[in-house]
């Protein structure tokens, strides 16, 4: 039984991860002929090609690209110095400018915080990444349709097609 597409009913649909991949390659192989226009035309030339490179990739891999794992740690490390060296400063200037009592309420609040979020961050990273295996799962049985643009999974063509079906 062909698949098809629970927005027009076509049947021209692929898998997300195969445009993705095509996509990626294709990116490499314009990034190399960019390279030889580069030496060939000059620096003003090659710039240009760079960043009309850089959107498209960077469009491919936000629409169709597979989900990426969080790195827990560093993100917590990254939040908690922010804060510390950018944030801090701030609250307590503010805090002390309004009166000796609000720096006070300011700079517990902000302990709190300091230590608190990066905590959050670093459980909902660990916990984002023991599911990660499911989330690559879902998105290799991903499908796009090359008529209308819709994204679906598996599960959902079937259901629509059944629908369709009972109609
Ligand atoms: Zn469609």
């Amino acid at each position: 039984m062909a698949l098809t597409c629970p927005g027009c009913g076509t049947e021209d649909i692929r898998k997300v991860s195969l445009i993705y991949e095509n996509g990626v390659q294709k990116t490499r192989s314009k990034t190399l002929f960019g390279g030889g226009l580069l030496g060939l035309l000059g620096p003003m030339l090659g710039l240009g090609a760079a960043v009309t490179r850089g959107t498209n990739k960077t469009l491919t891999a936000e629409r169709l690209g597979p989900p990426q794992k969080m790195r827990p740690v560093l993100s917590a490390v990254i939040v908690f110095l922010g804060m510390l060296f950018f944030a801090f400063p701030v609250v307590i200037l503010i805090g002390a400018s309004i009166s000796r009592a609000v720096e006070g309420i300011f700079g517990m609040i902000f302990t709190v915080t300091l230590f608190g979020l990066p905590i959050w961050i670093f459980i909902h990273g660990v916990h984002y990444n023991s599911q990660y295996p499911e989330l690559l799962e879902k998105w290799n049985g991903l499908f796009m349709c090359e008529r209308c643009g819709d994204i679906f999974s598996r599960d959902e063509a079937i259901k629509a097609e059944k629908a369709s079906v009972k109609k």
